[in-house]
């Protein structure tokens, strides 16, 4: 018997389409995965079919020959990335394609591989993946990301647990966060989408210039850039699809100005980036750029992290989470931002969400650079919320509103 129960892995599948991305009639589906999450593409395909998709074409990867390539290849290949794929992939979303990525694959599969190759890597394939991530957090398309429980996910978060057992675990975790272990999980996720909402809208209404955050290590003031809209849950796509871009979620987030962010913060989990994990950050920020940073573990790759382009020494993101919530509450790291970003409030290093405007539907380039929008090719989210951290709206007359208390909302 396979460790990942089949019944609930299909759940998964019909939320992923029915719920993440609200697939229509005659819409193709792009989506990627690596071979081990195959039984969950094949559910996905199964409902997307029945949704009546057009075309499902999901691009397969796997990881034993990504180590090939760093093992084998020639050294300037690292510069390299095949550009025309993502330029399909752009084409296919023009053509009003639907987007879904499957997470879950092993998050140190190239920790021990040469640290200069993985950095040069990730900046060539991001530059080539512009075009393709535009279309995506513009939200030109409805687009989700979902989560299969890997055997290598699995055994990292359970160390201690024999690999089929550490794999029970992490599934039952991944369909409990992702809202699929109940009787009705489209209901439970519109209930959601609800509650989200309600704490968008009252963010909203206090139109707040800045949020303050304290607690350990952390004297952060965050401006918000100027028309920024809170936004939770499900999104509206410009293609006039509601979906929801994440599942799991919980935040509530919107666009910080990319100049008005001063003060000192520390990371409250460890930030694990393409292989490498990264702990204990602490930064400090002048006028929205990081002007010193450290860590004490992998600090040669958040340096590096950094240096990628202009915007990535700035935030393009800041997010609100209870200490609370239910993934939060399951006490686990899983090394996974789109688990780990969901158990705490966050910011995230570099390109910014457009759709975090009043406008957000119409507003262009120029126009989200002038309101503090930041751009760059990474969009790198660590989490600085726990249950010690204070966070205060500030209203454009110098007015404090309690927004969390011990992490909690007042
Ligand atoms: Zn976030
Ligand atoms: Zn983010």
């Amino acid at each position: 018997m396979s460790a990942v129960d089949s019944e609930l892995l299909n759940k998964l599948g019909e939320v992923a389409v029915k719920v993440g991305l609200r697939l229509q009639k005659g819409q193709d589906l792009v989506m990627t995965s690596s071979i081990e999450a195959a039984p969950l593409a094949r559910a996905i395909a199964e409902h997307a079919y029945k949704e009546g998709a057009s075309a499902v074409i999901t691009l397969f990867s796997d990881p034993e020959s990504s180590l090939m390539r760093f093992r084998y290849g020639r050294d300037e290949i690292f510069d390299y990335a095949p550009g025309y794929l993502f330029d399909a992939m752009a084409r296919a979303f023009d053509n009003n394609a639907a987007r879904l990525a499957i997470a879950g694959d092993d998050p140190m599969l190239l920790a021990g591989e040469d640290p200069d190759k993985v950095g040069r890597s990730n900046k060539a394939q991001s530059a080539a993946y512009t075009a393709v991530r535009e279309r995506i957090t513009q939200f030109n398309i409805n687009w989700n990301i979902v989560a299969y429980p890997g055997q290598k996910w699995a055994e990292l978060v359970f160390p201690d647990k024999k690999a089929k057992k550490a794999q029970k675990k992490l599934a039952k975790a991944v369909f409990a966060a992702s809202r699929v272990d109940v009787d009705d999980p489209v209901a439970a996720w519109q209930a959601h989408n609800a509650d989200l909402k309600t704490r968008a809208d009252w963010l909203n209404g206090n139109r707040f210039s800045a949020l303050h955050f304290t607690g350990p290590g952390t004297d952060l003031t965050v401006g918000l850039a100027d028309q920024h809209l809170w936004m939770g849950g499900e999104a509206l796509s410009k293609n006039g699809i509601w979906c929801n871009p994440n599942i799991p979620t919980e935040e509530v987030f919107t666009t910080p100005h990319a100049h008005r962010v001063n003060g000192t913060v520390r990371s409250t989990k460890p930030l694990s980036h393409n292989g490498t994990l990264i702990e204990d950050i602490e930064v400090r920020f002048e006028q929205g750029r990081i002007v010193e940073a450290k860590a004490s573990k992998g600090q040669d790759v958040f340096i590096k992290l950094l240096d990628t382009d202009e915007g990535a020494r700035r935030i393009g993101e800041v997010a609100l989470v209870p200490h609370s919530s239910p993934i939060s509450k399951t006490g686990l790291l899983f090394y996974n931002t789109l688990f780990d970003e969901n158990a705490s409030s966050h910011i995230a290093l570099g390109q910014s969400y457009w759709k975090c405007f009043t406008d957000g539907d119409t507003v262009q380039g120029d126009e989200v650079s002038a309101r503090g929008g930041n751009s760059s090719h990474i969009h790198v989210d660590w989490m600085i919320g726990s249950n010690k951290i204070n966070v205060d709206g500030i209203t454009g007359n110098a007015d404090r509103v309690p927004v969390m208390r011990k992490g909690e909302w007042v």
